[in-house]
């Protein structure tokens, strides 16, 4: 009788220790390292980087959709902002004040290093739930819905694809950008911005995409690798043979970083959510959600200076390809 007892204060103790966890989004946090740059011939000379850059395959592989306040995609003081949404007007009259974006991870296969995703879009969990995997007493308010079709999910396409990941670049660490973390091979190196934060604030905002991950490797773009190519300014040969850069973008998030693909169809730029959309691309609008607005309009001005100075690279936006 007492062993029955015991047994169960222990077992009513376990749920109540992992069910404060969970509330409080607990996990031991990831160490850091310096991600360390492969020996390159990096110049800062974008005609040079250019003409001789090997070439990787690329695909955007689309994984979901969320429902997001217009708020946090687009700054609503800008006038431009303003005036575009006047010109949308929701059934009931008001002004939109939602909309539907799409969640991608960016898939990479290199001759050597194999297969390489930027980003890692949405696990299954966000086919049945409305927030998947994103929890905590605000998460309501930055996603408010999403919808996920059958096979759409990061797993089912990787097994389509017979992808084999070996690495990931993250633009930042919003959960739209982190939920696919958790069903990728477990140890495979996880790399971001040397300053960029996970997010994890416990009741009001979490999610376990880190909590198998052990190692985080992390850009520093104040070391050695670095190189100032304009009219971009600081860029990572990141597998040191000019196929694949990682730009410093910061001002949606601290550490964000864009990324620039020398694809066997073309240079592609991936904006992150340095631009969330295309609209406010072309409009010099940045995000709402924006922790640094002074750098985020720096950030968006050299990606924007750069796509005029190349048209024939394509951008793909953090939510719209
Ligand atoms: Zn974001």
């Amino acid at each position: 009788m007492k062993k029955t007892v015991i047994l169960v204060l222990v077992a009513v103790l376990g749920l109540v220790i992992t069910l404060v966890a969970s509330l409080l989004g607990c996990a031991s946090a990831p160490i850091r390292q310096v991600y360390v740059v492969p020996e390159t011939n990096a110049t800062a000379d974008w005609r040079k980087i250019r003409s001789g850059a090997s070439q990787v395959t690329f695909k955007t592989l689309m994984t979901g959709v969320v429902t997001v306040p217009v708020s946090g995609m687009l700054n609503l003081d800008n006038p431009k902002t303003k005036s575009y949404l006047q010109g949308k007007i929701a059934s009931g009259g008001d002004l939109v004040k939602s909309v539907d974006v799409e969640v991608y991870a960016h898939w990479i296969r290199h001759p050597e290093k194999g297969d390489i995703f930027i980003d890692s879009g949405l696990d299954a969990r966000f086919r049945d739930t409305a927030r998947g995997s994103l929890k905590g007493l605000i998460s309501r308010w930055i996603v408010e819905g999403s919808v996920q079709l059958a096979n759409q999910d990061i797993l089912s396409q990787i097994e389509e694809n017979d992808i084999n990941v070996k690495m990931v670049f993250l633009t930042h660490v919003h959960g739209d950008h982190s939920s696919g973390l958790p069903v990728l091979p477990l140890g495979i190196p996880v790399v971001l911005g040397k300053n960029a934060s996970l997010h994890q604030y416990p009741l009001i905002m979490y999610n376990d995409h880190f909590d198998n991950v052990a190692v985080l490797q992390t850009l520093d773009f104040d070391g050695p690798s670095v190189v100032n190519v304009e009219p971009l300014g600081k860029m990572i040969d990141l597998l040191g043979d000019g196929s694949l850069w990682a730009i410093s973008t910061p001002g949606h998030t601290n550490g964000h970083i864009s990324y620039l693909v020398n694809s066997t169809e073309g240079w592609v730029l991936l904006t992150g959510d340095a631009s969330h959309t295309r609209w406010g691309f072309e409009n010099n609008v940045i995000p709402g959600w924006s922790e640094d607005e002074g750098k985020a309009r720096k950030s968006l001005k050299a990606l924007r200076a750069f796509s005029m100075e190349n048209n024939d690279v394509r951008v793909v936006f953090g939510h719209e390809s």
